[in-house]
């Protein structure tokens, strides 16, 4: 356990540059590639050697790097078979539940529609580490691109059932506006409030506010908490199918 380390650095402006390594088979792994050249000299600062990238999904601002750091590397890049046509210098394509062989580690693709139509999370195990791109991100959720909220709700809910000690890193740093909106549609909750003061101190310190556990997403994020009585009563639904209150609830965030 814990044998892997994650890097987390800033790209573009609100992106999150991330490095999976794995210092016994020295893999090291780009998860998305905001900007190419502070990947690259992030890379270089620890003295590793690019050898893989996984793409979340093909918005422009997580595969720009991807040819560029092929080229220079060698690397390959790993992406969903149904983002083949979108993500540049793609190499092997896998689908929901496939498998990757990380050195000793496995890193198991879950097809997460719904922010697009060819959005992935990555969960690596042992170490039990989760990449959601902009799925999920800290207390919010990706913007419906592509796919409708009921695609959305189902992934969240494959989410939902991951371990609850599962580490969270996300593809942009929003964790301060998102909590302002949790806030709005749970004020009562006491985890979401705690949550939301340790981000503001977190913040104001210039900290990232990520990797965050689904335990605390669990009881902060209320788009993973279709069923707070709260949120439900906020917009009128209670005792109806959760699936309305989770659509009426990224309604309300388009606005926010
Ligand atoms: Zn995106
Ligand atoms: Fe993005």
């Amino acid at each position: 356990m814990g044998e892997l380390l994650v890097h987390q650095f800033r790209c573009r402006a609100d992106n999150f540059g991330l490095l999976l390594y794995d210092p016994v088979a020295k893999l090291c792994a780009s998860i998305d590639t905001p900007d190419g050249e502070t990947i690259w000299h992030e890379l270089d600062t620890k003295g590793r050697q690019l050898t893989h990238i996984f793409n979340t999904h093909h918005h422009y601002d997580h595969v720009p790097g991807n040819e560029m750091l092929k080229e220079r590397t060698g690397c390959t890049i790993v992406g969903s078979k149904n983002d083949a046509k979108r993500i540049p210098g793609i190499d092997e394509l896998m689908e929901d539940g496939d498998i990757y062989e990380f050195g000793a580690n496995k890193i198991t693709m879950l097809e997460t529609p719904g922010h697009t139509l060819g959005s992935v999370c990555y969960f690596v195990e042992p170490d039990k580490i989760l990449f959601t791109g902009d799925t999920l991100f800290s207390m919010g959720c990706g913007r419906l691109f592509e796919g409708s909220a009921e695609l959305m709700w189902q992934s969240m809910q494959k989410i939902r059932a991951l371990p609850d000690d599962t580490q969270i890193y996300c593809g942009h740093e929003y964790t301060l506006s998102n909590a302002e909106f949790a806030l709005e549609v749970e004020p009562d909750n006491l985890a979401l409030q705690q949550r939301a003061e340790e981000v503001r101190s977190l913040r104001r310190a210039r900290k990232d506010t990520l990797p965050v556990s689904l335990a605390t997403e669990k009881a902060t994020n209320p788009f993973l908490r279709s069923d707070s009585r709260e949120i439900q009563k906020k917009f009128g639904l209670e005792g109806q199918a959760e699936i309305k209150t989770f659509s009426a609830t990224r309604a309300l965030k388009d606005q926010f």
